[in-house]
């Protein structure tokens, strides 16, 4: 058996990020930038106003103050869309809102709030500094200039800055294709009437879940009775139409366990089979070289608690470095156990848990109740993944331990 860390380096070891498309402003949420995000216009485009308020001289405002307010001839005022070469010259104003073009001889823009207006001039009660409230061309960024480097997820505000510079498209990773097989003969689909030993198919809509929050939208769905036929038969499937195939169950080594051998007989690589990780020690990993693209086979474990942490903390970064990302298992930071850990030595524990703070007010990790591998109310609740380490007993409370933020999206 390998240890965790081992398995995440076979598995970056061997994942590539896919081709490359254009995406639409509209469509490219989630997906990964494939090229650098270079200034197609400086930002600010032009001088423009912070505030709603006055543009001034600074110097006719140097005596001003809320018990001698200071008047000033108001001249025009400029809105924000419209072009304005307006001069004003000492004794004048200009009313002006934000995000107007601020006049170069405009040496500062006075808050509305500190002036008020009568008979055709405003009266402004306070002095102000040369640039204050405006913003200047360029000060953000130059034309030209390098903004955001290829490689970085595509957030909200990576979508506004795009659409900022004028783009319609921009070049992004592709996003794997992905389609599932679930293995069990007890398996039922919900809705469905239950008989006796059979529970419904929970993994294929967790899995389906996990995948959507990582903007992968479609993917199909199998499931495989426990025969090697029928198992051969829906990976054949799976196969067709997606880059990655993820399995959930029949991995391990009971009677009814055919993925490996079936993904064996398939011509599959085995990169590995087994971790020292708890839940999860059954997790298959190997590719297949089919054409020109290369395929990815996940055989995950069937507890529906492991199928869900194996994804989080394996699949995740593997889908990630496809979609052009950095590969990575999420974001983790050390903090106080909150109630002591016991356990076995042998096997890295991701024990699943909240956070709370002791009584010093730091924050500390503490597990959920329900904490075996069938038991999905513990997950459900859980913010954080604790790593007992492998060779570990015992964490006494107070003590530091690695936590591994959960994140369905990234
Ligand atoms: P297996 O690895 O196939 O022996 O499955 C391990 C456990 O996970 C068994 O209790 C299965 O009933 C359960 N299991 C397998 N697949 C699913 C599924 N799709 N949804 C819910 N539970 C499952
Ligand atoms: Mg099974």
């Amino acid at each position: 058996m390998i240890t965790y860390e081992e398995a995440l380096k076979l598995v970056d070891d061997n994942v590539e990020p896919l081709g490359q498309c254009e995406a639409r402003l509209e469509d490219m949420f989630g997906s990964y930038l494939a090229a650098d995000v270079v200034a197609t216009l400086p930002s600010p485009q032009f001088d423009n106003s912070a505030v709603d308020g006055y543009g001034v001289k600074v110097g006719d405002l140097e005596a001003a103050s809320p018990e001698t307010a200071k008047a000033l001839k108001l001249v025009t005022a400029i809105a924000a869309g419209s072009p304005s070469d307006l001069e004003i010259t000492t004794g004048e104003a200009v009313k002006i809102f934000t995000g107007a073009r601020v006049p170069t001889s405009c040496e500062a823009v006075v808050m509305r709030e500190y002036c008020r207006e009568e008979s055709g001039n405003v009266l402004i009660e306070c002095a102000t500094r040369p640039g204050e409230n405006i913003r200047r061309q360029a000060e953000e960024y130059k034309k030209g200039e390098l903004v955001l480097n290829a490689g970085i997820k595509i957030t909200p505000p990576v979508v506004s800055l795009l659409a900022s510079l004028g783009y319609v498209q921009f070049p992004v990773f592709e996003k794997p294709r992905v389609a599932l097989v679930v293995t069990g003969d007890e398996l039922v689909e919900p809705g469905q009437p239950l008989k006796e030993g059979q529970i419904y198919n929970s993994n294929a809509y967790g899995l389906t879940a996990a995948l959507n929050s990582l903007g992968i939208k479609e993917c199909k769905s199998l499931i495989a009775r426990d025969t090697r036929e029928a198992t051969r038969k829906c990976f054949e499937e799976a196969l067709e139409s997606s880059d990655v195939v993820i399995s959930s169950g029949g991995v391990s080594v009971g009677d009814h366990d055919y993925v490996k051998e079936t993904l064996e007989a398939m011509g599959v690589r085995t990169i590995f089979w087994r971790i020292a990780m708890k839940p999860g020690k059954p997790v298959y990993f190997g590719v297949l070289e089919r054409g020109s693209r290369r395929k990815y086979l996940f055989g995950l474990p069937g507890n529906p608690v492991s199928v869900l942490v194996t994804f989080h903390q394996i699949v995740k970064p593997a889908l990630k470095k496809m979609s052009g990302g950095k590969f990575a298992a999420g974001s983790t930071v050390r903090l106080k156990l909150g109630a002591p850990l016991k356990k076995r030595p042998g096997r890295l524990d991701f024990v699943r848990g909240i956070l709370t703070r002791n009584e010093d007010g730091d924050s500390a990790a503490v597990a959920t109740k329900g904490q075996e591998s069938h038991m999905l109310s513990g997950l459900a609740r859980a913010q954080i993944m604790m790593h007992f380490a492998a060779d570990a007993e015992k964490v006494d409370a107070g003590e530091p331990i690695d936590v591994t933020l959960i994140n369905w999206a990234d």
